[in-house]
């Protein structure tokens, strides 16, 4: 997890790279250290060469718009692995999806109707809608609309923790 936070020249978040890209960055001057150089505490060590956690464009870069992918990995990290029927955390293989508005009767494979959903209250709900099963869901499903905000929470609270002012920030 030796993963780095990219900003624009205006210290905005425009992406995650790894440490690699980053040092290819640094070294040809496209990128600096972004956080104050004394703040040793926030660097990645590698080796014995230390990293930045938060990097900075040097130049002007336009920036296009990215959209989430939609996929089984990104709809259980919207989740929080928690089974959005009973509430319960699962590991990642022990979850399903469920179509809100079942397949069977064409319910689409969009963000607003595809849930985590452990597989006992997959079975329990079976081709019926919530209301039909009585079984309420935790939140209603939505599309996430920041994409690197969403890719953060896929990583450790000790890496992201030196990234969170530059969010609050923009
Ligand atoms: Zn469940």
């Amino acid at each position: 997890m030796k993963k780095v936070l990219l900003l624009d020249s205006h210290n905005h978040p425009i992406n995650i790279c790894g440490w690699k890209r980053a040092m290819v960055l640094l070294m040809k001057g496209k990128a600096v250290n972004a956080r104050r150089l004394n703040d040793i505490e926030s660097m990645i060590q590698i080796d014995n060469i230390l990293i930045p956690s938060v990097i900075k464009l040097t130049y002007e870069l336009a920036v296009p718009y990215k959209e989430l992918p939609f996929c089984r990995e990104n709809i259980l990290v919207r989740d929080e692995f928690i089974c959005q029927y009973c509430g319960e955390k699962f590991a990642p293989e022990e979850l399903t999806l469920d179509h809100v508005y079942p397949k069977s009767r064409l319910g689409p494979d969009i963000w607003e109707n595809i849930v985590a959903c452990c597989k006992e209250c997959n079975q329990k709900k079976a081709d019926r809608t919530p209301k039909e099963a009585k079984m309420k869901l935790l939140r209603r499903p939505y599309r996430p609309n920041d994409y690197l905000k969403f890719e953060m929470k896929k990583y450790p609270e000790s890496i992201v923790k030196y990234w969170l002012d530059y969010f609050e920030a923009s």
